[in-house]
């Protein structure tokens, strides 16, 4: 695939993560018409993660737990879109950031970390965004085996309590949807109905 259009689709996932309807549709629309049990999965993934970030609120899960992921861990990878959103922040990136071949990284600890929190929220990185259901490392192993159209039960490291207060949400939303219309739900209907279950506070 050619860098610059990887890149976009990059760009597009960034968007959807941080709740972007549109790009959410493009992203998935790209994924489930691959026709494979595992993009079919990281369809799923991406859809808990739009959930995690868009939805409910977790800064006392995140409090509780101190923010390890930004402390512990592989560098996180930055795209040149993160870079931008970054720059619009006015911070001197040169001191915080590195470079590894041809891409940019923060280290880990992560020196843009402000307590527990992170210190650049409205600019964080798309990797950042993607923690824990969209991180393909974490989940390559339930992606790789996923072999069914069924939303799959993520990975999620034993400190993540924010992570895992999200999938019991999203696995109630699943059972639900599955007593109501007999079915599994399509990530799209897993976002309509959490959303939907949000909104109206049930
Ligand atoms: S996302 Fe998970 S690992 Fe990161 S700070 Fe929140 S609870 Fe901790
Ligand atoms: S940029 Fe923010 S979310 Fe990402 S590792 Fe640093 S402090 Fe954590």
């Amino acid at each position: 695939m050619d860098k610059s259009f990887q890149e976009k689709l990059h760009l597009f996932a960034k968007y959807a993560l941080k709740g972007d309807e549109e790009a959410m549709r493009f992203v998935i629309n790209i994924l489930l018409s691959l026709g494979l049990p595992q993009t079919n999965a990281v369809a799923y993934l991406f859809v808990y993660q739009s959930i995690m970030n868009t939805y409910i609120d977790l800064k006392e899960e995140c409090r509780k737990c101190g923010g390890v992921c930004c402390r512990f861990g592989e560098p996180v990878e930055l795209y040149n879109f993160d870079i931008e959103d970054l720059k619009a922040l006015s911070i001197d990136l040169s001191r915080y950031i590195f470079k590894s071949g041809d891409r940019l990284y923060l280290p880990r600890p992560c020196p843009l970390q402000n307590g527990w929190a992170c210190g650049v929220h409205s600019a964080k990185p798309y990797a950042c965004l993607s923690y824990p259901f969209a991180v393909e490392d974490l989940q390559k192993e339930i992606i790789s085996s996923h072999i069914n159209s069924k939303p799959p039960k993520p990975f999620i490291p034993h400190f993540c309590i924010a992570g895992q207060k999200v999938w019991s949400i999203i696995e109630s939303a699943i059972r639900e949807h599955e007593s109501i219309y007999g079915k599994e739900p399509t990530p799209y209907d897993l976002l309509e109905h959490v959303r939907r279950k949000i909104a109206t506070n049930t």
